[in-house]
């Protein structure tokens, strides 16, 4: 079986978290690639779950050492990036691969993957609705949320250069629309 990749990219506060989940309860021949980070540990998060997370230097020796397939200063202070070594622990064990990665990452992973990869971009109905639903959230101090929110007006203008623009208006649509998108591409 070969592996097939979907990149699940989108600003912070489209809910593209929530969809990967989505997938990844629904759907056992896939799993979570996960990525390397520089940023600090939130308190529900779990080293080697949600990330592995490891200091500056670590991060650096591994670009030194050409370990990344993509990585990224997401944010200040806020490296992340994809290990070539969690593919392939993921692939030697029969997984097809989500991602869940920033716009530019999610451009990069499509470069290198190519067509055994599906870049899927989670749309939101307007720019509004991120900021609130990224204010609300409450799991980034106000200066992050600055942060995203400049981050986010930029990564809206790159939408065209993925393989599919998901509208997540609601949830219960959007999730049911990409797990059938995601099971086409697997049927292909
Ligand atoms: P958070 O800090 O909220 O977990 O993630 C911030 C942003 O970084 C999100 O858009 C997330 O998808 C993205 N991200 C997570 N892992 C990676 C990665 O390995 N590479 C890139 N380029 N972005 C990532």
């Amino acid at each position: 079986m070969n592996s097939k990749y979907f990149i699940i990219s989108a600003p912070s506060g489209s809910g593209k978290s929530s969809l990967a989940n989505f997938l990844l309860d629904k759907e056992k021949s896939l799993a979570f690639s996960i990525s390397s980070t520089t940023r600090k540990k939130r308190e529900s998060e779990v080293h080697g779950k949600d990330y592995y997370f490891i200091t500056k230097d670590e991060f650096k020796n591994h670009i030194d050492s050409n370990n990344f397939i993509e990585w990224e200063q997401v944010y200040k202070d806020d490296y992340k990036g994809t290990l070539k070594s969690e593919i392939k622990r993921l692939v030697d064990v029969g997984k097809h691969i989500i991602f869940d990665v920033d716009v530019v990452g999610g451009i990069n992973l499509k470069k290198y993957f190519g067509d055994d990869a599906l870049s899927i971009y989670v749309d939101v109905p307007s720019f509004d609705i991120l900021e609130k639903r990224l204010k609300s959230r409450g799991s980034e101090v106000v200066k992050e949320i600055d942060e995203r929110i400049e981050k986010a007006k930029f990564e809206i203008t790159q939408k065209e250069y993925f393989d599919v623009v998901l509208m997540n208006d609601e949830f219960d649509k959007a999730s049911l629309k990409i797990y059938e998108i995601i099971k086409n591409f697997l049927r292909e």
